[in-house]
């Protein structure tokens, strides 16, 4: 069953459902604030609120280059490619249906898994236009990583996977561990700080990926 609810009906739920919907209602809650500063349409303050969501819950946003048929939103579409001439088939102008067209956007939240032209997180670029500079001012603050091609957004903070070495049972984080050379030259961080098991580039994985992860802040000088 799927039911569709107004942002009011969605509102007066707050504070009597279930964790999973709160998180809705919060968003919800937020994303009116943010139409009442003037500038964005309700589904733009819609996907702002999700991507401070996300930014939070993964510790990270991705910033990645895409083609989308729908944008999630203004709900504008490319539509087709137009024929340019008239056969027996079709007249000039006629949408040419084997021909999608494709709006150039960016997907903030990529996976693992990368559905083909189609993003749930992130704005074509005629969104971006409105809702990035309310969004970047957003974003201050919030401990999550940021890709650093994306140049006007704040790179305060780094993401580290946990992990633990099941040699000696230390715990820590990803950029805690010790950095050891590549054998295409450069380094990774594959060696406990604790004990002297390695991960093996393609052998022996001996400090593993324990459960969440860590936010580091980046000090001035790093950056
Ligand atoms: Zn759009
Ligand atoms: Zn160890």
């Amino acid at each position: 069953m799927k039911l569709e609810l107004t942002d009011d009906e969605i509102i007066s739920l707050d504070g009597k459902c279930e964790s999973d919907t709160q998180i809705i209602v919060e968003q919800i809650k937020f994303s009116m604030t943010l139409r009442e500063s003037g500038g964005i349409t309700a589904k733009q303050s819609h996907m702002i609120a999700k991507i401070l969501h996300v930014a939070k819950e993964k510790g990270r946003l991705t910033y990645q280059r895409t083609g989308i048929r729908y944008c999630p939103c203004c709900n504008d579409s490319a539509g087709y490619a137009k024929y340019k001439r008239n056969s027996i088939n079709h007249q000039k102008g006629d949408e040419n249906r084997n021909k999608p067209l494709y709006l150039g956007a960016f997907n903030l939240d990529q996976g693992f898994i990368v559905i083909a032209n189609h993003i749930s997180t992130g704005y074509c670029d005629n969104c971006k236009q409105t809702m990035e500079p309310v969004l970047i001012k957003l974003l201050k603050g919030i401990k999550t990583q940021i890709p650093s091609h994306w140049e006007d957004a704040p790179h305060d903070y780094l993401k580290y996977d946990n992990k633990i070495c099941s040699k000696c049972a230390w715990e820590g984080h990803e950029g805690e561990m010790k950095k050891l050379n590549a054998l295409m030259g450069g380094k990774y961080p594959g060696g406990c700080p604790n004990c002297e098991a390695r991960n093996e580039v393609f052998g022996a994985q001996n400090i593993r990926l324990s459960e969440g992860f860590t936010i580091v802040e980046i000090k001035g000088e790093e950056k």
